[in-house]
């Protein structure tokens, strides 16, 4: 029968649809997501709702949004791309900058949508194997840029799933070679204090993406956004589709944006807890959990598989991240950073599943 369908392109051979942990679980520290509850009725009054009208189109450029957005990262409102979550964004990186004449780098393990997106578009895609613990500096990046000869470089900073911040000297280092696009993905940034974002103006070639899914506690508004130099926001602008930012979207992120207070407590809380579950699962016998600037912790056990200690956790209602298939992530689960409750749920589990293999 399969003969008679339509022939999809190439790529799309042996590639499975992207999966997260769908499993329903009492804790869910799967997704890096906010875990408490953000009802749209903090952002918008039933009147917002009255104003709101969807038989037309949104507003295509978004410019109430961009112009807040701008003065938050201190560039012009021309430099910003807005996209249905930053994964959008990253697409457009790849429509733009990749195809089937070029070559991806990436530094695994790390967030696997660009391997994947850079596939898409009949990339060669490059992982190079760094590892847990997660040593990337400088002059490993300039080693592998000069043998594989990127047309462009992804580096996630916070690096999803290790935690790792990538310092400014390593994005340099690859940022050095004038024609690649070097995407810095700062879906973690607010939990790590630092960004790129102020050095984007001395290089054209770096451009940084940013999410409201993660501190900005929205992810189920689906909004992400892309930095970058005047010149190279333009051709993302020719890329991007026409409405991507629906007017529910714009409204409340606009919202979102003024409500700084409610940021900085979360980043407050996130730093505080994160600190005391690494101590926590540290303190656990075989266990290594990995010092992380995001809002997840990495963690292995040294003897036990990803799968049995991932199934049992599950057993007892927390779901966390297996990513022991990400490649060169080994045998690792990753825990997003919850409520106080939720953190003592994952320690606990911790414990149990420990203590009953030593009985
Ligand atoms: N980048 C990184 C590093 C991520 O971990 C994620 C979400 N898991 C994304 C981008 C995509 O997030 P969104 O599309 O929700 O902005």
């Amino acid at each position: 029968m399969i003969g008679e369908l339509p022939r999809p392109r190439e790529w799309l051979a042996g590639v499975k649809p992207y999966r997260t942990e769908s499993q329903a679980a009492e804790v869910r520290l799967q997704s890096n997501e906010w875990t408490e509850p953000t009802p749209l009725a903090r952002y918008l009054t039933p009147s917002d709702l009255e104003d709101t009208l969807v038989n037309r189109y949104p507003d295509i450029a978004a410019t109430e949004l961009r112009t807040l957005l701008a003065r938050r990262w201190g560039v012009t409102p021309e430099q910003i791309v807005l996209g249905n979550g930053s994964n959008e964004v990253l697409l457009y990186t790849f429509l733009i900058f990749g195809g089937s004449d070029r070559t991806l780098l990436v530094f695994t393990p790390t967030y696997t949508m660009y391997a994947r997106l850079g596939r898409f578009t009949g990339m060669r895609v490059h992982e190079e194997g760094v590892g847990v613990p997660y040593a990337l500096d400088a002059a490993r990046v300039r080693d592998a840029v000069a043998r594989v000869r990127p047309d462009v470089v992804c580096f996630s900073s916070p690096n999803n799933p290790t935690g790792d911040l990538i310092g400014d000297a390593t994005i340099l280092a690859a940022a050095d070679v004038p024609r690649t696009l070097v995407l810095v993905d700062e879906a973690y940034a607010e939990f790590s204090g630092h960004t790129f974002l102020p050095r984007i103006a001395e290089r054209a070639n770096v451009v940084v993406a940013r999410t409201f899914s993660k501190a900005q506690a929205a992810a189920g508004l689906r909004l992400g956004a892309l930095v970058a130099d005047p010149r190279i926001a333009a051709m993302y602008e020719t890329a991007r589709l026409p409405y991507n930012v629906s007017a529910l979207t714009q409204l409340v992120a606009t919202r979102i944006l003024v409500d700084e207070s409610g940021l900085a407590d979360r980043v407050g809380r996130i730093t505080e807890e994160r600190a005391r579950v690494e101590r926590e699962l540290g303190n656990l016998p075989d266990v290594v959990a990995y010092p992380s600037a995001a809002n997840f912790v990495l963690l292995r056990h040294r003897t036990m598989a990803a799968a049995v200690l991932h199934a049992a956790l599950l057993e007892r209602g927390v779901l966390v991240r297996n990513v022991s298939s990400w490649p060169d992530a080994g045998e690792s689960l990753r825990a997003t950073i919850g409520n106080r409750d939720e953190n003592d749920r994952l320690i606990d589990a911790m414990r149990a599943v420990l203590g009953d293999r030593g009985r």
